[in-house]
């Protein structure tokens, strides 16, 4: 016994290990510093309608690391939730995307769209979070109807009563929600009787097996129902090939995005994937 406690303690000591302990060391260091030397940019992924209209678009948050090259948010998120720095970040996309929003709204090919963000659930639980939001859209001008923030269930496991308050708050002047990555949380269902929910966006792990796996085709199915009789919109995230979007039509699915229609692009290229539908 002694002897296995012996070698589980040793493996702390493993290099490959220390190697990662250190490298997210640095990461953390460097993304303190990011904020004040600009490197962070919005990218931003078309959102189609049915009919293959663009009718929105999701930001979608880049690193610019110096040394490492983009940095995947996959990656650095979680570290900024980690440690509150994405509070700071958090407020510099909502600022970004808002004023790109105003801009939008001047151009006759952008006029229409919608602009979703993601929203970290320590960032949304900020006691200034809908005060913050409501200035920053006064500051720039967007209009908070073409707002849609992008939440996830794990907000709604605790704090339930804070968090609704503050939805109700931004709705009030018109900002939408979204209810990112739904079905991979651990919340029950009832929140969605209980929130001021606008949108469904079903998580790409169900839409990748969509035609090879019957759970994943149920799930997305039974999704796309409730949100109908619920009357919330739907979208399916990570469509990638033509016939997962004929088979999510076929079910009543009204948007959509995902690599069949583009990547997150920087904002040039948006504007020409716009025009070209
Ligand atoms: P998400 O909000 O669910 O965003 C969708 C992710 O799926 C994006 O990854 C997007 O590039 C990727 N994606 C889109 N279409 C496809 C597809 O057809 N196939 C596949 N395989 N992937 C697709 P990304 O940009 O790496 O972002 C990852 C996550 O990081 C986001 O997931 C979101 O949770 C978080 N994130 C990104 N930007 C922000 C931000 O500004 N604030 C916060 N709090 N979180 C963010
Ligand atoms: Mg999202
Ligand atoms: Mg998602
Ligand atoms: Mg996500």
């Amino acid at each position: 016994k002694a002897k296995e406690a012996g070698r589980d303690t040793l493996r702390f000591f493993d290099p490959a290990m220390q190697a990662q302990l250190q490298r997210r060391a640095q990461l953390e260091a460097d993304l303190r510093q990011a904020l004040s030397r600009d490197e962070f940019r919005l990218y931003y992924q078309p959102q189609m309608g049915a009919d293959g209209q663009m009718i929105g678009a999701e930001a979608l948050l880049r690193w610019a690391h110096p040394a490492r090259g983009m940095v995947s948010p996959g990656e650095f998120i979680p570290l900024a939730e980690e440690n509150r720095l994405i509070v700071p970040i958090g407020g510099w996309v909502l600022e970004t995307a808002c004023r790109q929003l105003a801009a939008w709204v001047r151009d006759p090919a952008m006029a229409d769209l919608t602009l979703s963000v993601n929203v970290s659930p320590e960032q949304f639980r900020e006691p200034e979070f809908a005060e913050r939001t409501l200035a920053i859209l006064a500051r720039t001008g967007a209009p908070p109807s073409r707002l849609k923030l992008e939440v996830t269930e794990s907000l709604f496991v605790h704090d339930r009563d804070e968090s609704r308050e503050t939805m109700r708050r931004l709705k009030e002047h018109g900002v939408t929600f979204a209810l990112d990555d739904f079905g991979t949380g651990y919340s029950s269902l009832s929140y969605l009787k209980r929130l001021p929910l606008d949108q469904l966006k079903i998580d790409q792990s169900f839409v990748r097996d969509l035609l090879e796996d019957e759970a994943s085709a149920a799930i997305v199915a039974s999704t796309i129902a409730l949100s109908r009789s619920l009357q919330l919109e739907v979208l399916a995230e990570g469509v990638e090939t033509e016939a997962q979007r004929a088979w999510l039509i076929a079910h009543g699915c009204e948007a959509f995005q995902g690599y069949l229609f583009s990547r997150p692009v920087p904002l040039e290229e948006l504007a020409a994937t716009c025009q070209a539908t």
